[in-house]
């Protein structure tokens, strides 16, 4: 049976290249639990926002469940210990299932923040780890069953997408794609009477995120003549959607990438 035998600084040496790769296989179907950074930032007006960022985010351990005391637990519980040369010895089968087990209550030990607000909670509570950073990216993927690129038109995307998403349907959502770092919409306002989902598509990564509109919460007077159409902007981002107009923050529900 393997075991690997040394001082806590060799354990962390040695198999901290290991653990990284136990909590990103832990952590990858748990993204679906916490699609975005929930971290908040104060703006210019002292107002508190969610963070929202979804695209990559790093598993962050909480202060008191970093690898590094994890894995001094494990050691303290369940190594052999050599007092004199301070060093431990355990079997790397055992460890990795106890390094699992740490995890089980996974919420309590990780939370998926922003590369920034990692960075910030790091300093905040002064969290000493191990040095490497774990991303884990957005997981869901689909595939569509035609060659996508840049000029491929959003209708194609939408029509694709509609029947893969439980609440989506073809009157319920429109999509866009970047144009001028803006994603414009132009709903009917009867459309607006009901809830309603924007599609923003960005045809340069194939990534989507759905906003949602809830019904009768944006008071947008018609601009078009026949007075029927609404326009909406909504700035391109990856973290926080607003509509320009409105200063209206939408509801970010789940991002994607459709991936040939
Ligand atoms: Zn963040």
């Amino acid at each position: 049976m393997a075991y690997f035998e040394g001082t806590k600084e060799e354990f962390y040496k040695f198999l901290g290249p290991r653990t990284s790769d136990i909590v990103t296989e832990i952590s990858r179907p748990k993204r679906k639990h916490q699609k975005s950074c929930k971290d908040e930032d104060i703006d210019d007006n002292g107002k508190k926002k969610v963070c929202g960022k979804w695209k990559s985010l790093d598993a962050a351990h909480l202060k008191d469940r970093t690898r590094k005391i994890l894995i001094t637990e494990i050691l303290e519980d369940f190594a052999e210990k050599n007092i004199k040369q301070s060093t431990y010895k355990i079997t790397l089968d055992k460890f990795e299932e106890e390094f699992r087990n740490k995890h089980k209550d996974f919420f309590n030990v990780i939370q998926f923040r922003c590369r920034k607000h990692h960075r910030a909670y790091d300093n905040k509570y002064k969290v000493e780890d191990l040095q490497d950073e774990i991303v884990i990216p957005t997981v869901e993927t689909y595939t569509p069953d035609f060659e996508i690129d840049s000029n491929t038109k959003s209708e194609f995307i939408k029509k694709f997408i509609v029947p893969k998403i439980s609440y989506l349907k073809n009157d319920n959502c429109r999509i866009a794609r970047v144009s001028k770092d803006n994603w414009n919409f132009n709903p009917t306002v009867k459309e607006l009477k009901k809830d309603f989902y924007l599609l923003c598509y960005n045809q340069v990564d194939f990534s989507v995120a759905i906003l949602k509109i809830e019904k009768n919460t944006l008071q947008i007077k018609a601009k078009t003549t026949d007075k029927k159409k609404i326009s909406l902007n909504i700035p391109y981002s990856e973290s926080d959607f607003f509509e320009k107009k409105t200063d209206k923050n939408l509801e970010f529900l789940e991002s994607f990438e459709l991936k040939s």
